[in-house]
C-alpha cells in the first residue's frame, strides 16, 4: 500500500532549537569534552526546599490520582492570590486554567482561539516556540520586527503598520526571552489603546515576571484597566521563578469562554498536570518567596559581569536585559570573515564555530528571528560565563 506516512503538520515543524542546541553541546560533554553551555533555558539552582517537601508530603498522602482537568482548586485559589498580590489583578477559579508548562498552556491557548487565517503578530526576538505554536492551530505568525536602539521593544508604528482586519492577537512577552527587555507602562499604555481601538487579543507571556533587575518595576497590560483584561490573555508559569522546569506546571488566566474552550482541548488530549507537582506549586506560589530574591540577586551580578564583558569586546555590542536570565548581543560585524578559509556568514555559522573551535555553546539568533545576534543564558554559575566569555573573546580573534 502506497500512503504518505506523516502529516503535513508534522512535516513542517522542525524539533525546537534550543532544545537540539542544548542536546549537542550534552553529547560532546558525553565524549568528555568541557563544553561551556550558555544555552540553557532554565535556572541552574535547585527548587527550594519547602516546594520539594510540598511534592514528598503530597506523595505520602497518597495524592496521585487523577485531579479536574484544569488543576485543583487549591492551586487555582494559590494562583488567583499570586495575581492578587503581585499585580493587583483579580480572577474567579473559572477563569484560571492550569497546563502541563507554560509552553502546554499557550499551545491550548492557540488551540482555543486561533482559525485558518488569522493573523498573530509576534515582535521579533520572539521566544522559538510562537510562530509554529500559531501555525499548528491554523493561524499565521505576522513577524514585526524590531531593533536593538529600541531595547527590542515593538513601537505603535511598527504594530499599527503590521495590523489588518484579519489580526486576532498580538503576543508580546515581557520580560523578554532572549532580549531581556521588558515593556514599561507608558509603553503598555500605548499598546493597550492600539488594541481596543483595532479589536484584537493581547496574549501576554508574564513566565519571567519575577526575574527583574534594578528595581525594574514588572507591569501586566491586563492591569491598565477593566477593558484591557478583558482583552489580554496571560501565560505564566512556576518553571522559571521556582527553578520548577522539570515540574512541568504552567497557568492560564483569561475570559471564562476562552478558559473553558482550552479546558475541554486540554481535557481531549493529556488531562490533568501531574497532581504532586500541582501540590508543589501551591507552596511555590504562595509559600516563602525568599529563595526567588537569591536566585534573582545573584542572576543580577552576572548578568552585569556579561553585558560589561561582552560589550569590551571588538566588534559587539550588547543590550542591558531588564529582566530573565538571557542576553542578546550583536555578533553581526564578524560577519564574512572566516576561520581557516571557512567563512562565517550567519549566526548559525558562528554558532557553529564557537561550537566547534572555543567548545562554547551559543543559540542562533535567527531562531529567534534575529540573525544578527546569539542568544546567551547566564543561568550558569560565574566561574563559567567567565571562562566561557574568554573563549568566545579568544574564537573571535582567530576571525579575519
Ligand atoms: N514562555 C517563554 C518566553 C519561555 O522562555 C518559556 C520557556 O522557555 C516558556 C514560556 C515555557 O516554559 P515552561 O513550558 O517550561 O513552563
Amino acid at each position: 500500500m502506497d500512503m504518505t506516512v506523516l502529516s503535513n503538520r508534522a512535516k513542517s515543524l522542525k524539533p525546537s532549537p534550543t532544545l537540539a542546541i542544548n542536546a549537542k553541546a550534552k553529547s560532546m560533554q558525553a565524549q568528555g569534552i568541557r563544553v561551556i553551555s550558555f544555552g540553557a533555558g532554565e535556572p541552574d539552582f535547585d527548587t527550594p526546599e519547602n516546594i520539594k517537601q510540598a511534592a514528598k508530603k503530597a506523595l505520602d498522602e497518597g495524592f496521585t490520582k487523577y485531579t479536574p482537568v484544569g488543576g485543583i482548586d487549591e492551586l487555582k485559589d494559590a494562583i488567583i492570590k499570586k495575581f492578587e498580590r503581585d499585580t493587583g489583578l483579580s480572577y474567579k477559579r473559572s477563569e484560571i486554567l492550569v497546563s502541563c508548562g507554560g509552553k502546554h498552556s499557550f499551545y491550548n491557548l492557540a488551540q482555543a482561539i486561533f482559525d485558518q487565517g488569522d493573523e498573530v503578530i509576534i515582535p521579533a526576538p520572539y521566544w522559538v516556540s510562537y510562530p509554529p505554536m500559531v501555525s499548528l492551530a491554523g493561524g499565521s505568525p505576522v513577524i514585526v520586527e524590531t531593533t536593538e536602539k529600541n531595547e527590542f521593544k515593538i513601537t505603535p508604528e511598527g504594530l499599527k503598520k503590521a495590523i489588518t482586519p484579519k489580526t486576532k492577537a498580538l503576543i508580546i512577552n515581557t520580560p523578554s526571552n532572549p532580549t531581556g527587555s521588558a515593556y514599561t507602562k507608558k509603553e503598555l499604555e500605548k499598546i493597550a489603546e492600539i488594541a481596543l481601538s483595532k479589536n484584537f487579543f493581547v496574549i501576554s507571556d508574564e513566565i519571567y515576571e519575577k526575574i527583574v533587575y534594578d528595581g525594574f518595576q514588572f507591569i501586566s497590560i491586563a492591569s491598565l484597566s477593566e477593558e484591557m483584561k478583558k482583552r489580554t490573555i496571560i501565560v505564566h508559569g512556576v518553571a522559571k521563578t521556582y527553578s520548577m522546569t522539570g515540574w512541568r506546571i504552567g497557568y492560564t488566566a483569561g475570559s471564562e469562554e476562552i478558559i473553558s474552550a482550552m479546558n475541554n482541548i486540554q481535557s481531549q488530549s493529556t488531562s490533568n498536570p501531574t497532581s504532586i507537582a500541582q501540590k508543589a506549586s501551591v507552596e511555590a506560589l504562595i509559600g516563602p518567596q525568599s529563595e526567588v530574591e537569591k536566585m534573582v540577586s545573584a542572576f543580577a551580578q552576572r548578568r552585569n559581569y556579561i553585558v560589561d564583558r561582552l560589550n569590551k569586546m571588538s566588534g559587539v555590542s550588547c543590550c542591558k536585559p531588564v529582566g530573565a536570565f538571557y542576553v542578546f548581543p550583536n555578533f553581526s560585524s564578524y560577519y564574512g570573515k572566516a576561520y581557516q578559509g571557512k567563512k562565517i556568514e550567519n549566526s548559525t555559522h558562528l554558532a557553529d564555530y564557537f561550537l566547534d573551535v572555543a567548545k562554547v555553546a551559543v543559540v542562533p539568533g535567527v531562531e529567534f528571528g534575529a540573525d544578527p545576534f546569539e542568544r546567551l543564558s547566564f543561568a550558569t554559575s560565574m566561574e563559567n560565563i567567565k571562562e566561557g566569555l574568554d573563549r568566545i573573546q579568544e574564537a573571535l580573534k582567530k576571525l579575519v
